[in-house]
């Protein structure tokens, strides 16, 4: 049996007197689709810096594909098939759309791919644009297209709906579901659009202070007493 896409034992990271992430042991079998929500603070987006190695765990280990990578650099996890996404988009602002996809063909060792092509699979036009003029939603999509640039096997994004309205969350979902299911990615995404959740993941793991508090099916999280407290019918914004 092939080993999981992404497997965490214990992994911990505190800055500070904060424990931000504080415990976290997962499993990701290659191809599902795993989203982590929990309200603002849980710690979802530590724990992705961990996972793509902008962070160091102060403790746990980390496995992409059976590999120890706890401290492997981030530049060596993307080039072991690892892509993310930020909660705010990063790009070249001062750059074009075209260049911005050169640049991460480049660096993914892939200088004469297909710019038009990667353009194409986000729906994104104006090649020529400066990057810095995009509207947020165009800036997921440039983003989206550069991490595809890099072919990753195991995708990350962090909030990938982020500011758009209920019409663009539905297509950028689906243009991400597409290139997920056509390329058999594995991906791990947050959000906190619930219907976007239901919608799309087939497991979710709920985040609460720095820690899964269930993990399972959206049917049986939906039911679940504990994430019904602390998140979803406990007062607080969905966030
Ligand atoms: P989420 O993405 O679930 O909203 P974060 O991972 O961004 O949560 O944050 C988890 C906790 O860690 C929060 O209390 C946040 O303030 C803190 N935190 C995150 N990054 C840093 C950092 N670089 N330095 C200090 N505290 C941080
Ligand atoms: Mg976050």
């Amino acid at each position: 049996m092939s080993p999981p896409a992404l497997e965490l034992w214990g992994v911990k990271k505190r800055f500070g007197g904060i424990r931000a992430v504080d415990g976290v042991s997962l499993s990701v079998a290659r191809g599902e689709t795993v989203a982590i929500i929990g309200p603002n603070g849980a710690g979802k987006s530590t724990l992705f810096g961990l996972i793509s190695g902008e962070l160091r765990p102060s403790a746990g280990t980390i496995a992409m594909e059976g590999r120890d990578v706890a401290r492997v650099a981030p530049e060596r996890r993307a080039r072991l098939g690892l892509g993310r996404t930020f909660q705010s988009a990063r790009l070249f602002g001062g750059l074009t759309v075209r260049e911005n996809i050169q640049a991460a063909l480049v660096a993914s060792g892939r200088g004469d791919g297909d710019v038009r092509g990667a353009l194409r699979e986000v729906s994104l036009e104006g090649p020529e644009r400066p990057a810095g003029s995009l509207a947020q939603g165009e800036r997921k999509r440039l983003e989206l297209a550069m991490v595809l640039a890099g072919e990753p096997r195991l995708l990350l994004l962090d909030e990938p709906t982020a500011g758009m309205g209920q019409q663009e969350r539905v297509a950028i979902m689906e243009l991400i579901v597409g290139a997920v299911e056509r390329r058999g990615l594995t991906m791990v995404f947050t959000e906190h659009d619930m219907d976007t959740v239901f919608a799309h993941a087939k497991r979710i793991v709920v985040m609460d202070r720095g820690r899964p508090i269930a993990d399972g099916p959206p049917e049986a999280v939906r039911e679940d007493a504990r994430v019904r407290e602390v998140y979803l019918g406990g007062g607080s914004s969905a966030r």
